[in-house]
């Protein structure tokens, strides 16, 4: 991609080039087999991913977003519901919500963790709804409408406060759908069950992303759905082949959303490296910490006691974040920005009626973040480069 950079954002030369022999011989025996859709390569991928997230299923499916979209529709989510997430996330979280028939609306964020806000989301459904006698189920006291899930997001790498938010859902009747999209492999301590969980285990099910540039990615697009529900299960499978669970024979409409046997054997030898490049990037991130922790001008990213994050990004705020990044750009030093809008000021969404200071800490954040280079290759000389050149532009001599 940027490889031509001094230090790139992310790196997708060097890790594959290491295994080059075994990626061969992927293509080689799709080649000979001519099993270009399903078949073992997709199954043995699904059962190493579930054995990887210690759920009990994976599914294989087309991207993160299929992933999204087809954990809520067999979860139960019904048309005109309310899924609740947050505003500062890639737009293929809302997008699956609406188009499992629900409509999105937000939670702000934690300052600190960049995830939903625990404390606001109990605030919402006191102050805006209330639990309907008869069924139990959480309405929004002003469209009437159901609250029937929350999406909780784990942004950058770490996990949301899943026991808090399970809890709430619980006492509310909410399913939790895990965006994991950014979390292969974060885990969190469950006080309650006493023991450190995996992203992806914990939510009713959970959608993961193996597009390119993410801790695991395919040579293309690709993603998961992971539950320990049968049914949600069997219900993805079919959702992803047309609805079908037997060759023609429809039970529901579904979608073109399947994962490619060459992708599949593709992530499950990247799979077998993804610890390690986990652990690279938290080395990485410590590097970082150290490197910057005495300019007083920034915040650098914090990591909760109850989490441990895989670090897709490293996430730093600070004022005149606009004018580093174009300094990091003249010195050839990829970063970016995750994210510049949040979803609720998105000219895409002006028809939901969100307006300016309706998320603030979400809308603050945003202005003030910035993605340094993250990936399981960097070296110290990239990363001492990169804390030098954000030395001289903090403190120009
Ligand atoms: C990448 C990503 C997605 C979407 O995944 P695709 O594979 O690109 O469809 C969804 N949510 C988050 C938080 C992501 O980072």
């Amino acid at each position: 991609m940027d490889n031509h950079n001094a230090v790139p954002f992310v790196d997708l030369l060097t890790p594959h080039l290491k295994l080059e022999g075994e990626f061969v011989e992927v293509f080689r025996k799709t080649l000979k087999t001519g099993r270009f859709i399903g078949g073992p390569m997709v199954e043995g991928f699904e059962a190493d991913f579930a054995q990887y997230c210690d759920t009990r299923y994976c599914v294989g499916v087309g991207s993160g977003t299929d992933a999204l979209r087809f954990a809520l529709i067999a979860s139960g989510i019904n048309k005109g519901d309310i899924v609740l997430t947050v505003p500062n996330t890639f737009i293929a979280t809302t997008e699956a919500i609406t188009q499992a028939g629900a409509l999105p609306d937000f939670i702000d964020i934690d300052e600190d963790s960049y995830n939903m806000d625990i404390n606001k989301l109990r605030e919402y459904l006191k102050a805006q709804c209330e639990i309907d006698a008869k069924s139990g189920h959480t309405i929004h006291r002003k469209s009437k409408r159901r609250v029937s899930a929350i999406v909780p997001v784990h942004l950058y790498g770490q996990m949301a406060d899943m026991d808090a938010i399970l809890d709430i859902a619980e006492t509310h009747k909410l399913l939790v759908i895990e965006d994991a999209c950014q979390a292969h492999g974060a885990e969190y301590y469950s006080q309650k069950e006493n023991c450190w969980k995996k992203a992806g285990s914990m939510g009713n099910a959970a959608a993961f992303s193996f597009y390119a540039g993410k801790n695991l990615g395919a040579f293309g697009e690709g993603g998961a759905v992971t539950t320990n529900d049968e049914v949600v299960a069997q219900k993805v499978g079919m959702l992803r082949d047309h609805g079908q669970a037997k060759k023609y024979f429809h039970d529901i409409e579904g979608y073109n959303g399947r994962l490619d046997a060459i992708q599949a054997g593709i992530l499950q030898i990247k799979l077998r490296q993804l610890t390690g490049w986990n652990e690279s990037r938290r080395k990485h991130a410590d590097s970082y910490n150290n490197l910057l922790g005495s300019v007083e001008s920034i915040i650098l990213p914090k990591a909760s006691v109850s989490t441990r994050s895989v670090y897709h990004l490293y996430v730093v705020r600070l004022k005149n974040r606009d004018g580093l990044l174009k300094y990091f750009s003249e010195n050839n030093i990829g970063a970016g920005l995750h994210y510049p809008v949040p979803l609720h000021l998105q000219k895409a969404y002006l028809g939901l009626g969100y307006k300016e200071g309706d998320f603030p800490v979400s809308e603050q954040v945003a202005k003030v973040i910035l993605s340094l280079p993250m990936h399981p290759h960097l070296t110290s000389g990239q990363q001492e480069f990169v804390a030098k050149t954000f030395m001289t532009y903090v403190n120009p001599s």
